[in-house]
């Protein structure tokens, strides 16, 4: 299928670039290589749609984010079709990206009042003549930058979050993934054709254009994508002072305890390691397990992986790998973990054959190992051995990352999730917290800071507004000139009541 573009939207530049499909090399589309001139001119139609959007308060902005929810689930087929065609996700995999990028309209849609409604707050025993207030401003223009594994949630959640906060989007989706990010983009106008030009647009094209977006002047830049270009992206936006969400890379962990249902945490292991080819973000990439449950668990999880299947065909469970390059980091990281001693419990450097992995799982690898620091996003899962949940605990807090993370416990869920150094924690199963809008979702350390998702998510792209009303003149005013004679007596009267003696304090 070739993309449909829009004649205002892909004008203005002269370069192109093609989108194939992984294995079968069929052609989805050419897009243009949009420049800094272009970003300038979507920015500035984004401006003056954004007073349009702003001005239709939050019951407005529902009412048209429900319809635009509305027509993206009638063309859902198409939608799924167009993701597997740039990908190579199995429809399945599309389907469940397309359905958290459904909730998280909905929920932003639905919740935006109650979250960023100016209310009242108390002013505080010292300035009780004043009433005081607080609201959230839109931001103005967010620019949205997405990578190619998951094509449709990020561009449909980031539009989502900033839309209902009353913000316009430009949305850069990966240069791998254009498609499905223009189709996001325009899906908007199919539903709202009212809606003015430039409040939402999309810009295509490499690295350059996704730094142009951040050295435009946007109001907000979320960034989701690899730990490199989020340090890059991050540098550019430091020019105009321009905030970032960054969403990057994970490593996730998962502990397996002794009292752990361990035919369900072989399921949402496998799963959670393999989906996609393991390339997610959140993918389950580590596993620690306690040895008095070790040969249990290991034998539950060889059984089902060798029952996974591979392939193009429908029905099969992953499909290829999306990019070349990613082939050779999983390469690299089975070939490291191999060498400092490492065992394969299924398959092998052998399971590579482009553009296809079959699944490898790999046992009591050194922590240094690139397989056990570094994200190798492929379908690769590393399970080692501790001698309780604390050596659990201490190994899976090891990494630089922190996004997502699950445990496995009959009793001890909650208080081993409490302690587990990620954005996220699952309890006995893998990765729901990225399928449930009311939570925040993003990462610690390396993995980023800001969050989509929840009422931290709609927030992201707001500030704060303090407005204070005064009331009425209490005693006598103290924020004047010149200084009443008698200031310094008050003030140091009120700070000893207040402050000096406190409950419980000697
Ligand atoms: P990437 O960093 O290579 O590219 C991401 C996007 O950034 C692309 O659109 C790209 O064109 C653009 N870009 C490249 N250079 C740029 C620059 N200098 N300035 C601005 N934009 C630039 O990442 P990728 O390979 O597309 O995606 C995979 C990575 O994304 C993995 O590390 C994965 O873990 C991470 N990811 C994180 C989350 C999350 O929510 N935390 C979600 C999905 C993917």
């Amino acid at each position: 299928m070739t993309a449909q573009l829009s004649s205002e939207t892909a004008a203005g530049s002269s370069q192109t670039f093609d989108l194939t499909h992984p294995a079968t090399g069929a052609h989805v589309g050419t897009f243009p290589v949009h420049t800094a001139a272009d970003v300038a001119e979507r920015l500035a139609k984004a401006r003056v749609a954004q007073v349009w959007w702003e001005n239709q308060g939050f019951a407005g902005r529902k009412k048209l984010m429900n319809r635009w929810l509305a027509w993206i689930g009638q063309h859902a087929d198409e939608i799924c079709d167009l993701g597997y065609e740039e990908t190579g996700k199995t429809r399945g995999d599309v389907q469940f990206e397309l359905i958290a990028s459904l909730e998280d309209i909905r929920w932003a849609a639905a919740h935006a009042e109650r979250v960023l409604k100016e209310r009242r707050v108390a002013p505080g025993v010292a300035m009780a003549n004043y009433s005081a207030r607080v609201g959230y401003r839109p931001l103005g223009v967010a620019g949205v930058i997405a990578p190619w594994n998951f094509p449709l949630y990020t561009p449909y959640c980031g539009m989502a979050y900033a839309l209902a906060a009353g913000n316009a989007v430009i949305v850069k989706p990966s240069e791998f993934s254009s498609a499905t990010g223009v189709y996001a983009v325009e899906s908007f106008y199919k539903a709202i054709p009212e809606a003015p030009e430039g409040l939402v647009s999309w810009i295509t094209g490499f690295g350059e254009t996704g730094a142009a977006l951040c050295k435009s002047g946007v109001d907000k830049l979320a960034f989701t994508g690899s730990v490199p270009t989020g340090k890059r992206v991050m540098a550019a936006c430091a020019e105009n002072l321009t905030p970032v969400l960054l969403e990057l890379g994970g490593k996730d962990a998962t502990i397996v305890a002794e009292d752990a249902d361990l035919d369900a945490a072989a399921e949402g292991i496998v799963w959670g390691g393999l989906f996609h080819s393991g390339q997610g973000c959140v993918c389950v990439e580590r596993v620690y397990v306690v040895a008095s449950v070790r040969d249990d668990f290991l034998a539950r999880v060889k059984a089902r992986v060798e029952a996974v299947t591979v392939g193009l065909e429908p029905g099969k469970d992953y499909g290829p790998m999306t990019l070349p390059a990613q082939i050779d980091i999983v390469r690299r990281h089975v070939t490291d973990a191999l060498a400092a001693g490492a065992t394969a419990l299924v398959g092998g450097l052998d399971s590579i054959h482009e553009p296809y992995i079959d699944p490898i799982v790999l046992v009591d690898v050194p922590e240094d190992c690139s397989a056990v620091q570094e994200e190798t996003f492929g379908p690769v899962i590393v399970i080692n051995t501790v001698p309780d949940v604390e050596e659990a605990l201490r190994r899976a807090n090891g990494t630089s990352f922190g996004l997502g993370s699950s445990v496995f416990s009959k009793h001890r869920g909650r208080e081993i999730a409490a302690k587990m150094r990620a954005g996220g924690t699952t309890i006995n199963s893998v990765l729901t917290f990225v399928g449930m809008p009311s939570v925040p979702f993003g990462g610690v350390g390396d993995s980023g800071f800001g969050r989509f998702h929840g009422d931290d998510g709609l927030r992201e792209f707001t500030s704060p507004k303090a407005t204070t009303r005064k009331k009425f003149q209490l005693g006598k005013e103290v924020s004047t000139f010149p200084r009443p004679a008698d200031q310094y007596k008050t003030l140091a009267g009120f700070i000893k009541f207040r402050y000096a003696k406190r409950r419980g304090v000697k």
